[in-house]
């Protein structure tokens, strides 16, 4: 398992230096390995149309990573542009040009329930595929609601939030399906475990309102990417029922990237994906990363 995310070269920064992944270290005493309390990202570094590599929309992660942090207290000891840099410089020491980056602030020692007043920083990086795979996915909604606002800081990117999306995934696939869908505390549509979800009714596109989901940035780049097509998005909130009368559906997220949906439980999707809005919108997606003439969208 650990070949799959690094090996006996992987190099990593840790804490101020870049070390080899294998022989990084941390104290089984952690206050983030006991209960949870971390924060991280998932990012994507692209090799462009023009040869050089260019991690998307970078700003805007390491943005969330700070808000994230100030949400549950974790202090962060770098800005913006310094994880940007650092993030550059573990691509380039690792040779990668297509990779996925993962940043995890996680905090010292600490039995207690006090919040963090240190925080350590890695930033590791490999070279993943799309984390859905390429086929349309058969959607399963999950028994599990995503976590209630009032119960966490539900637009943050917190370590322990993610025990819901592991039970929710795992409940899928557990049914023989491929992902999991989850409603809200309301028993409006939300999200993926680890994706954000629109569908198509009509030549319109539908998506849960922000409140009750993280606020993904491929989510933001669709809707930018949808506007500049001149497709119609409604961000609301989402019935089930209306999702199981869509023409189509699709999830998207970092390392998803655009993914189409097959079906939802037993209802399938009548548009074939080739000719959905999802389609159109995968391309363009696909052509912002890479940085493509063609888009008129800047990264
Ligand atoms: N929702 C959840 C629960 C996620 O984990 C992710 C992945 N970060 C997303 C949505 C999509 O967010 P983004 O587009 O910023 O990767």
């Amino acid at each position: 398992m650990n070949d799959m995310y690094y090996g006996e070269q992987t190099v990593l920064f840790f804490d101020g230096q870049f070390v080899k992944a294998a022989d990084a270290k941390t104290d089984l005493y952690s206050q983030s390995m006991h209960y949870g309390y971390a924060i991280f990202e998932g990012i994507r570094a692209y090799e462009t149309e023009s040869g050089e590599v260019a991690i998307f929309k970078a700003d805007a992660h390491y943005q969330r990573l700070k808000d994230s942090a100030d949400a549950v207290g974790i202090p962060l000891a770098y800005t913006v542009e310094e994880l940007i840099s650092i993030s550059y410089e573990v691509l380039s020491r690792n040779g990668f040009k297509n990779a996925y980056l993962r940043p995890l602030l996680f905090c010292p020692p600490n039995m207690s329930l006090q919040k963090a007043k240190a925080s350590h920083l890695m930033i590791a990086a490999w070279e993943w595929g799309a984390y859905l795979g390429e086929q349309l996915l058969r959607v399963m909604t999950s028994s599990f609601q995503r976590p209630n606002p009032k119960a966490f800081k539900v637009h943050a990117k917190v370590s322990g939030h993610y025990v819901n999306s592991i039970m929710a995934c795992q409940e899928a696939k557990d049914h023989g399906y491929d992902e999991a869908l989850l409603l809200d505390a309301n028993g409006f549509v939300a999200e993926g475990p680890g994706a954000n979800v629109f569908f198509e009714k009509d030549g319109q596109l539908f998506t849960p309102a922000l409140g009750n989901i993280l606020p993904g940035i491929t989510r933001a780049t669709i809707i930018e990417l949808a506007n500049d097509l001149g497709i119609p998005v409604v961000e609301t909130d989402c019935k089930l029922e209306a999702l199981k009368q869509a023409d189509s559906a699709f999830f998207c997220g970092t390392a998803a990237e655009v993914i189409g949906w097959k079906s939802i439980d037993d209802y399938a999707f009548p548009t074939p994906w080739h000719q959905s809005l999802g389609f159109q919108l995968q391309k363009a997606y696909k052509e912002l990363v890479l940085e493509k003439q063609s888009n008129t969208v800047q990264a």
